[in-house]
Formats: C-alpha cells, sequence, structure tokens
C-alpha cells in the first residue's frame, strides 16, 4: 500500500524547503527588531473561539474548517487563521493588565479546506504579527512598514500594498445599512442575497465577473467614515508615505474575517496567477470582546509563506541549486574514514557545515556526491594522507587541490571560505 499527501496539502523538500526557512526568517526578522515577543499557540483550538472570533458568516468558518469531535467529546478545530488563538492566549494570560501594547509574532501551519489549486492549499504556512491592545495609528503603520520591509528584504520588488478603512462601530452600521439597501437592488443568487443580510461588506469582495459587473456603483466606505475614523485613517497614510511605503488606495477592499475594523490593508504579487495576495490584515478593534475579553483595540497581520515562496520564484530571486554544506569529505578507505567521520565532528564543532560521502560507495560514487552537495570544498583522505596527517582540499569550483595538515584544516577551510 503506498500514500500521498492529502488533497490540497503537498511537502517542501529539499532543497526548494531552504526557501521556505529563508522566507519564514525574512518575514519575521523587522518585527523581531520592533520588540514583538515569539508566541506559540496550539495547532488547534474549542470550534467556538473561531466560529465567534473569525465570524460565523465567513467562508471560513461556514465551509472551510477542519473539525471534529475529539475522545472527550469536545468540538476540535485545527486552526484556519492565528489571530484569534493569540488574543485567547494574551487574554488567557492576563497581558491586558500589564503594559500595552503587547506585541507578538509568530510562525506556524495553517488549515483551510479550501479548493485547492496553485497557490491555494488545505495547508499552508503563515508569519504573523499581532500588536494587541493600543489604539494609535502608529502601530498600524508601523505593522505595515514591518512587512514591506520583510518582503523588500527578500529582495521582492513586485509586491503592491493596497490600503482601506473599514470604519468603526460609530459609522460603519450607517455605511452597512446604505450597502445593503443598494445590494438588495441588484440581481444576485439566494446565497449571496442571504449573504447581504448577514455580512454585506463580504459581497464587495465576490470575485465573480457577473457580480463585479453590478457593483460598480455601491456606496463606498470612504464615504460613510466618521471624523475620527478619517482623522486615524489619514494620520496612518501620513506615516506610511513618510516611511517611503508607496499604497494604493482600495475602498473596495474588505477582507474575509469578520472581526476587521478600521485600517485593513492586503498585499498582492502579479507573478502568482488568482491567489494573488500574499499577506494582508488590519485593525480588529471588536475580537477581544467577541471572545469574551474586555476592549482590546488591536492590529496585525499574516503573511503567507507559501505564497510568498512562490512570488521569489516568480521574480526568479534564488540559485538554482543552494549549496547544503560548504564541505563534503570522502574517504578513500575504511581506516580513512574513521578519520573522516572524527574530522567532519570537529568541523561541525568548529562551526563550518560539513558532510561525508556514508555507505562505502567507491570513489567515484562518493565524488559524485560531493558534486551534487553544492559544497565549495571536498576533502580527500586517503591511507597515504593519513599517515602524512594531511587532507587534501579540492576547490570545487576551480578543482585546484592542495594537502593541508589535518590539525590546520579547520582554519584553513574557515579562511577560504570568509
Ligand atoms: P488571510 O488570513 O486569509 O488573510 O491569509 C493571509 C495570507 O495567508 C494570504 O495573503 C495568503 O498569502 C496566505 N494564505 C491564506 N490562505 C491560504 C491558502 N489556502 N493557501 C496558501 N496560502 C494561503
Amino acid at each position: 500500500m503506498s500514500f500521498q499527501a492529502p488533497k490540497g496539502t503537498f511537502d517542501w523538500m529539499p532543497p526548494r524547503s531552504e526557501r521556505v526557512l529563508a522566507v519564514r526568517d525574512a518575514l519575521s526578522a523587522p518585527a523581531r527588531r520592533a520588540g514583538y515577543g515569539y508566541i506559540e499557540t496550539p495547532a488547534f483550538e474549542d470550534t467556538g473561539l473561531f466560529s465567534r472570533g473569525v465570524g460565523e458568516s465567513t467562508d471560513i468558518v461556514t465551509k472551510e474548517m477542519y473539525t471534529f469531535v475529539d475522545k472527550g467529546g469536545r468540538s476540535i478545530t485545527l486552526r484556519p487563521e492565528g489571530t484569534a488563538s493569540v488574543v485567547r492566549a494574551v487574554l488567557e494570560h492576563g497581558l491586558p493588565g500589564g503594559p500595552l501594547p503587547v506585541k507578538l509574532w509568530y510562525s506556524g501551519s495553517y488549515y483551510r479546506y479550501e479548493r485547492a489549486q496553485k497557490g491555494r492549499y488545505r495547508h499552508f504556512s503563515q508569519v504573523g504579527a499581532e500588536a494587541i491592545g493600543t489604539e494609535d495609528p502608529a502601530v498600524d503603520a508601523e505593522l505595515i512598514v514591518l512587512a514591506v520591509d520583510g518582503y523588500a528584504a527578500l529582495g521582492l520588488t513586485g509586491v503592491r500594498l493596497l490600503l482601506n478603512s473599514l470604519g468603526c462601530a460609530e459609522c460603519r452600521p450607517a455605511y452597512r445599512a446604505a450597502l445593503q439597501d443598494f445590494l438588495r437592488g441588484l440581481d444576485l443568487d439566494e446565497q449571496t442575497r442571504q449573504r447581504i443580510e448577514i455580512n454585506p461588506l463580504r459581497v464587495l469582495d465576490d470575485k465573480r465577473p457577473e457580480v463585479q459587473a453590478q457593483l460598480a456603483g455601491a456606496p463606498l466606505v470612504t464615504d460613510h467614515l466618521c471624523g475620527a475614523c478619517k482623522a486615524y485613517h489619514e494620520e496612518v497614510r501620513t506615516l506610511l508615505t513618510a516611511a517611503g511605503v508607496t499604497y494604493t488606495d482600495d475602498p473596495r477592499l474588505v477582507r474575509g474575517l469578520d472581526y476587521y475594523t478600521r485600517t485593513t490593508f492586503e498585499f498582492l504579487h502579479d507573478g502568482l496567477g488568482s491567489q494573488s495576495a500574499v499577506g494582508g490584515g488590519g485593525r480588529y478593534d471588536g475580537l477581544s470582546e467577541m471572545i469574551g475579553g474586555p476592549p482590546l483595540p488591536s492590529v496585525g497581520w499574516a503573511l503567507g509563506v507559501d505564497r510568498t515562496v512562490l512570488a521569489m520564484e516568480a521574480e526568479g530571486l534564488f540559485d538554482a541549486q543552494p549549496a547544503t554544506v560548504d564541505v563534503f569529505a570522502v574517504p578513500l578507505g575504511e581506516e580513512a574514514r574513521r578519520a573522516v567521520f572524527g574530522l567532519v565532528v570537529a568541523l561541525r564543532r568548529a562551526g563550518l557545515s560539513a558532510d561525508m560521502a556514508f555507505g562505502g560507495r567507491g570513489v567515484k560514487g562518493a565524488m559524485k556526491a560531493a558534486d551534487r552537495s553544492g559544497a565549495r570544498f571536498a576533502l580527500i583522505l586517503g591511507d597515504r594522507d593519513l599517515a602524512a596527517g594531511a587532507v587534501q582540499v579540492k576547490d570545487l569550483t576551480t578543482a585546484e587541490q592542495t594537502a593541508v595538515p589535518i590539525a590546520e584544516v579547520a582554519d584553513v577551510l574557515k579562511g577560504k571560505l570568509s
């Protein structure tokens, strides 16, 4: 019997999987430098956290959650996103009683039962950051700048930022009513008509051309913002511009989760086809209360790791074959094998990345393995070298070979590699 990864999932395998690690590191580094602490929450939560926190009417909750009853009879859901868990943890640990904002970053796997296609998977990976407990346009701007800097550090030039404000509890109801009035007059299917009553903003996000065509004259949230929301949004925009961030105002931008208020944003990449969002986020001032906490105005983002790798590949930003190690050692004979093992252990302890030929294959096979490893240097050790206390250091790019005393090889290699 043979198995394959479940539908909608795939394996990241070496050497390409190195790109995943590089992306995770680069996307989280700016947040770490800005004082965001690392949080790790369980991959599953009580189902109610998501149905309340993400929103009963969202596609994520109605169609996409991996929900099951565990052996204790609890309804459990594999996390479809990170924010609800982070806010749950912050409340559970009493952090709102301390200094605010609580700034946290995370990285992990998320699960949505989606229609699988390129860039849209049932298991995917995100890096996220949240600033919890503060209403300050500078925090919104900080987070957006951190994401922009993460993409830039990866060398990406094709990431576009869309920006909008969704208003607040003051001004959103009037906008919602105006939008509902407009939408009720359109020719829409039954399911979409129901959505008008539950979550009309989501209708704006409907990607079907026949729906989009009818939305041309829809009222825009930006025309309905209250004075406070307008001023808040203006300040976010001013701070972004001052930080050199370019963005496009998109008054139609709404997001798939119900909890967003005020600032919302999305990062798009045009090299990805239909699944063009590489990241997104926004302010979610009401989420804490939705899950039983005190008012905690907050803002955050989640950046898709898999799609960011695809975007980088679309821009040709990776070497054809990344090196796995700097040094690859090849023993010629049994006695040399033991010495090479010791040498490789010593090189690694000295901070070099080193591998060796295993499995007792011949010299030809071992040299092929050295080439395939992408290493800069091969170390070749035969019985005669061993007797002389030396090892042959072969530069695999120039094929130049020199004998180096075994005791000095770590320092010599470090010098050559630096
Ligand atoms: P969201 O929480 O839906 O805004 O997701 C944030 C980011 O995660 C998106 O911009 C994508 O880059 C990524 N993402 C979301 N869903 C998926 C998925 N099903 N497969 C791959 N990446 C995803």
